[in-house]
């Protein structure tokens, strides 16, 4: 952890957006997982369910990575493909249900049914309707869904005719997470989207009509041309959709997309998007229009239409050290106490499951303070954490483990304490990922971003 000062002036914003990840999504950082540790994960499998967490037992859910898309939009940092003929698709199915057969026996799952599924990708619904029941037959064999809460499935809007979306309804999808990102179609061309607006529309109203309990939609703040004027018509027109939730991101440009590659290319250092000031006025517009109608900020990218029917169970699995079990190329997941990655690459990882092994490329077991650490973070992100519910979880008071980093974050005044609750301010839920670096034990401290 740092320690900064209380006195201190905001840090310094970098105001271009300039190559590299903002995003916080885990911890310690995935450069700390290392190869050397999967020998480790294999005899954690080896265990029954992890006591760990002083709760009878962690949850437990499921992620399903989906590698293919129709093609790569300019700002993807994922590992997606756009290339791939039926029958490597079909073999990459064949190596899910092989990779979850591997698991479902292992004493570390301990016959627990999941209790939330996630299929990410990628886009899950580039899948034919006849892809998507075999690779869904073959995971409720294995570990049936009858004590599932969630299921959610992410969904390009140009795939998605009225016969695929009854077809992921019938799966038994509760969480329809569509990638629709902007309304415009110059904005979505120009940033390789490959759907228009036009889709977005029909697959949103045909959605409704067949009763999804809950639709989520995401929104990119700052993409390659954006405007003023076309974002406030983009949020004007996420709001007369009524979705029950909306996912807005802050563009980002990581070192792996088409758009650094032109940056690269023409000499550029910093990237043609709008610069971290506006990115966060933007969101914070969209989250005073959503506010207006009703809606309420639950995290630093989500508005929701109705907490309390509104839950998203994956997060809070993800967030509160659930056991995740996640198979597919590059995916990353956690079990018995452990953190673990699978191949990058599609053949390495169909090559290590065919062979009957499991495809892990890296891990790391994350220590008591690491763990307490990455869940208080995960939490801040949230915008309001309870004290009581860390200490009685790991045994101090998170107003004592972390005083310096709080009181480094009060001091810039982006946090608002009350009580048994640490807030965060919404200025600093607009800016939440790199103050979240406050909180980095010294080795991690690999540099703040934007
Ligand atoms: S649809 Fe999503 S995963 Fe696919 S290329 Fe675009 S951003 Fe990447």
């Amino acid at each position: 952890m740092s320690h900064a000062a209380s006195n201190l002036p905001a840090p310094p914003l970098r105001h271009e957006t300039t190559a590299g990840n903002y995003f916080v999504a885990n911890y310690p950082p995935f450069a700390f997982w290392k190869p050397e540790y999967v020998s480790e994960f294999e005899a954690a499998l080896k265990r029954p369910p992890s006591t760990l967490d002083p709760r009878p037992s962690p949850s437990f859910g499921q992620y399903v990575h989906i590698p293919f898309c129709r093609k790569r939009c300019h700002f993807c940092y994922f590992k997606v493909y756009t290339d791939k003929d039926s029958s490597e698709v079909r073999g990459y199915l064949d190596a899910l249900l092989a990779e979850l057969a591997v698991y479902a026996g292992q004493p570390a799952i301990g016959g627990r049914k999941p209790k939330f599924v996630y299929f990410g990708g990628g886009t899950p619904s580039y899948l034919s309707p006849d892809q998507l029941k075999f690779l869904t037959d073959g995971m409720k064999h294995l570990l049936p869904w009858d004590e599932v809460e969630e299921v959610t499935f992410e969904a390009e809007p140009g795939t998605l005719t009225d016969h695929k979306l009854k077809a992921i309804r019938d799966l038994g999808v509760t969480r329809l997470s569509l990638g629709i990102e902007h309304f415009d179609d110059h904005i979505l061309e120009i940033n390789g989207r490959a759907h228009r607006s036009k889709e977005i529309a029909r697959a949103y109203a045909y959605a409704r009509e067949i009763g999804f309990p809950q639709i989520n939609i995401d929104l990119i703040a700052g993409m390659v041309e954006e405007t003023e004027d076309k974002w406030r018509e983009t949020v004007a027109k996420a709001v007369a959709l009524q979705p029950d939730s909306v996912t807005i991101y802050q563009m980002e440009v990581p070192f792996n997309t088409g758009i650094y590659q032109q940056m690269k290319a023409g000499g550029k250092l910093v990237a043609p998007v709008a610069d971290w000031e506006t990115k966060r006025a933007w969101v914070d517009y969209a989250y005073r229009a959503f506010e207006q109608v009703g809606y309420t900020v639950t995290s630093g990218t989500t508005v929701v239409r109705d907490p309390a029917r509104v839950k998203f169970v994956y997060r809070e699995g993800l967030f509160s050290g659930a056991d995740i079990l996640s198979i597919g190329v590059a995916s990353f997941g956690h079990l018995n106490g452990m953190h673990y990655q699978n191949h990058h690459e599609f053949q390495p990882y169909v090559d290590a499951v065919t062979a009957g092994k499991l495809p892990v490329y890296r891990a790391l077991t994350p220590s008591a303070e690491e763990r307490y650490i990455r869940e208080f973070m995960l939490g801040l992100k949230l915008g309001s954490v309870s004290a009581r519910h860390y200490a009685e979880k790991f045994g101090a008071d998170p107003r004592v483990q972390f005083a310096a980093p709080l009181a480094t974050l009060k001091g810039w005044g982006f946090l608002s304490n009350g009580g048994d609750r640490i807030g965060v301010t919404r200025a600093g839920l607009l800016q939440i990922d790199r103050l979240l670096h406050e909180f980095f034990k010294p080795e991690h401290q690999t540099g703040r971003y934007a």
